[in-house]
């Protein structure tokens, strides 16, 4: 889920990655050092990004300053704003509410804002409204006790929900998203999948029971058995054919494929940024500023970028419909053709 401090190792790539996007949700969990000039950074410091080979990410300010670098006066990584503060004891107060999360007005009274003001706040730096992260953390916690091996329905009253038809309601409303062990490989899922011939070239389509977790072209099951190495892959299946069809069809003759069942996981932010791919009707387009702003964090435009990137579900989850301000088509994974003759066929 997108945090403060998101529980992730993450690899100096994509710190890198982070830096440059200056992406404020991953303030406090690294510190980017620029031995070029002496100083060490916030990564949402909105100085000059520094050339590559000068930096050196650090775990905290102690570090940096062991290794001689001083805190940039700018983003003033040595100190916690009054603001930093403000959201990290409203993130406390949601962790520890369990059923009834805290209200904004309540939230905006423990902190000293008004509640549109800290609303705001809340949302630039977690990207997420303060109702949105408490329904988020929930979910996260249901798919916690989940994989932890306990009953269904225990799991559910664990994670703080009333009952559990609310959590259903709720998984639904995330595209059909499984709480399921996609962390591990898929240990413990079926996935059923196939190769099928379209005017696109081969396409392969992989589904769960929950529904579809991979489409992708020119790809074949050792693909597959590389992003999901811990799940069981069956090749063909009766329902799983019934399936395949529908999703054939709604590739040749583009229409509504709402109905299409999904399994997919990212982050809280990722998934907002699909939620919103799906959002766009066919036959249009838009940029990554509108759908980084869509997803409710205007300023996440590389983030943005990087969970178009990240999606599994081609075509379904309409990572085409994104193209580059101006018009420019921009990338796309299975090559430009593809995205091309997706988009005429829209158009039409
Ligand atoms: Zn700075």
């Amino acid at each position: 889920m997108t945090d403060r401090h998101p529980a992730v190792d993450l690899s100096d790539e994509e710190r890198w990655t982070i830096a440059l996007a200056k992406d404020r949700r991953y303030d406090g969990q690294f510190l980017t050092g620029v031995h070029s000039t002496g100083i060490y950074c916030r990564p949402s410091c909105p100085a000059r990004p520094p050339r590559r080979e000068n930096v050196r990410f650090y775990a905290s300010a102690a570090d940096a300053e062991a290794a001689g670098l001083r805190a940039c006066k700018r983003c003033a990584p040595d100190r916690q704003s009054n603001e930093e503060a403000a959201v990290l004891a409203a993130i406390d107060e949601i962790r520890h509410a369990g059923d009834a999360p805290p209200t904004l007005d309540g939230l905006a009274r423990l902190t000293g804002y008004s509640p549109a003001h800290f609303q705001r706040l809340f949302k630039r730096s977690t990207g997420l409204s303060p109702a949105a992260y408490a329904r988020a953390l929930r979910e996260e916690r249901a798919r916690e006790a989940l994989t932890g091996g306990d009953s269904v329905t225990g799991a559910i009253y664990e994670a703080g929900y009333a009952a559990p038809s609310r959590f259903y309601a709720a998984s639904k409303e995330k595209m059909g998203m499984a709480p399921s062990a996609w962390a591990n490989g898929g240990r413990g899922v079926t996935i059923h999948w196939a190769v099928a011939p379209t005017s696109l070239g081969p396409m392969l389509v992989a589904a769960t029971e929950k529904g579809v977790c991979r489409l992708s072209f020119n790809e074949d099951g050792r693909e597959l058995a590389r992003r999901f190495p811990n799940a069981e892959l069956v090749e063909g299946g009766e329902a799983f054919t019934a399936l395949l069809a529908e999703v054939v069809a709604s590739v040749e003759q583009p229409g509504d494929f709402a109905h299409i069942p999904l399994d997919v996981k990212g982050t809280a932010f990722q998934e907002a940024c699909w939620k919103a791919l799906r959002e766009i009707p066919a036959g249009e387009t838009r940029t990554y500023a509108q759908i980084a702003a869509a997803a409710g964090n205007a300023k996440a435009v590389r983030a943005a970028g990087s969970a178009n990137a990240r999606n599994n579900v081609a075509v379904l989850i309409p990572c085409h419909r994104v193209i580059h301000t101006g018009g420019d088509l921009g990338g796309y994974a299975y090559g430009l053709d593809i995205k091309r003759e997706l988009l005429m066929r829209e158009a039409k």
